[in-house]
């Protein structure tokens, strides 16, 4: 009854283990304030909860133009930046034409591809963790992907691609996708190509990595012409009412708490790696997100199994191409990142003591 290619697929994984200290899904170490959270009640209580919400989620596309300094018209809203991936896909390109990214990245452009039955092109960064142009150019000249993902900047690696090397790769594809879920933190983007129509750039955001990871709200961000298109296959409820509210008060009356835990995330990330790369015998990968690869002279999946015995769970990214011996810790609240740094050191003193 199934399709083949779906019997083919896994269901994604997440890592559930129950941890007192959380620093493995790049989520935003804080929570809302309780005044916020309070505003956000007396919202709620006057949805009409009966009613369908805006399909074009107006007034949240327009405050979110404004902070991003576009139009309306430049944003279509997913549920989550995840939905907007899926709808590229289905919209871009002839099923039967491919998808290129490089690996490791963020696995839904994968799994997407995966579903629709759609080819893919995955092409492994240099050991440095750079792209590797003269693999991309091969594939894009002998196969025509239809469409490219870029992760800028990458998750799981953390880095920001060479910007020249991309913009002469996106000469050779149709579209390329910058998918910016760490924008806040890193500063870098393709924005202004994505809503110019003589480029072929569109961008993704989210506001999953800033604080509202529970609302399920992301974004497209290209021309008017493109947005138009994308309304076409987007689901007309796809951002609940209930979400479109709660993201409109956290993004107006919340806006100072949520630069200020930006900021936070940012000043100990340069502090946190800082400390990290004292400690013997651990290398630290530059990073430009709210999460950065380490690894250490120890088997990865111990280091990761007892960190999480001592009440910290990181991610265990060492299976992936490239990645071996490497982990990846998102930023915490200075304790939490204080606790991190505290077991981590007590691992490798255990581990250099027992191997
Ligand atoms: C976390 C992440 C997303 C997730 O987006 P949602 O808006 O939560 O669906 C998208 N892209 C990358 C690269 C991510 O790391």
């Amino acid at each position: 009854m199934f399709s083949k290619r779906i019997k083919n697929l896994k269901a994604y994984k997440t890592e559930t283990s129950p941890a007192k200290i959380k620093l493995s899904s790049n989520e935003l170490p804080y929570d809302l304030p309780e005044g916020l959270k309070k505003r956000i009640q007396e919202e709620i209580a006057k949805i009409p909860f009966n009613r369908y919400p805006d399909p074009y989620a107006n007034e949240l596309r327009q405050i979110l133009a404004e902070l991003w300094g576009v139009k309306p018209e430049n944003i279509v809203l997913g549920n989550g930046s995840d939905e907007m991936i899926l709808n590229l896909a289905l919209a871009v390109g002839e099923p039967y034409e491919g998808i290129t990214y490089p690996i490791p990245t963020f696995p839904m452009y994968r799994v997407v591809a995966d579903s629709l039955g759609r080819p893919t092109y995955e092409v492994p960064l240099k050991p440095n963790l750079e792209l590797d142009e003269e693999r991309f150019n091969r594939v894009l000249e002998n196969y025509n992907p239809a469409l490219m993902f870029i992760s800028y900047p990458n998750n799981p690696t953390g880095n920001l691609f060479d910007r020249k090397t991309l913009d002469r790769l996106r000469k050779k594809v149709p579209l390329m996708v910058s998918d910016e879920a760490y924008f806040d933190f890193s500063g870098e983007t393709y924005i202004n190509e994505a809503i110019n129509p003589s480029e072929n750039v569109v961008v993704l955001r989210t506001l999953s990595k800033i604080g509202l990871a529970s609302l399920r709200v992301g974004a497209l961000i290209a021309d008017e012409a493109f947005i138009k298109e994308m309304f076409k296959v987007k689901m007309p409820f796809n951002v609940t009412y209930p979400s479109q509210v709660i993201a409109k008060v956290v993004l107006t009356e919340g806006l100072d708490f949520i630069r200020w835990a930006i900021g936070q995330v940012i000043s100990e990330r340069e502090r946190l790696m800082n400390e990290l790369q004292k400690m013997e015998g651990v290398k630290v990968f530059p990073s430009k997100a709210n999460f950065f690869l380490f690894k250490t002279p120890y088997d990865a999946d111990l280091v990761h199994q007892r960190l999480l015995e001592k009440g910290v769970l990181i991610r265990n990214v060492s299976y992936l191409p490239n990645l071996k011996g490497c982990l990846r810790v998102n930023i915490g609240k200075p304790e939490e990142n204080d606790i991190f740094l505290e077991k981590l050191y007590e691992v490798l003193k255990e581990l250099e003591k027992e191997l």
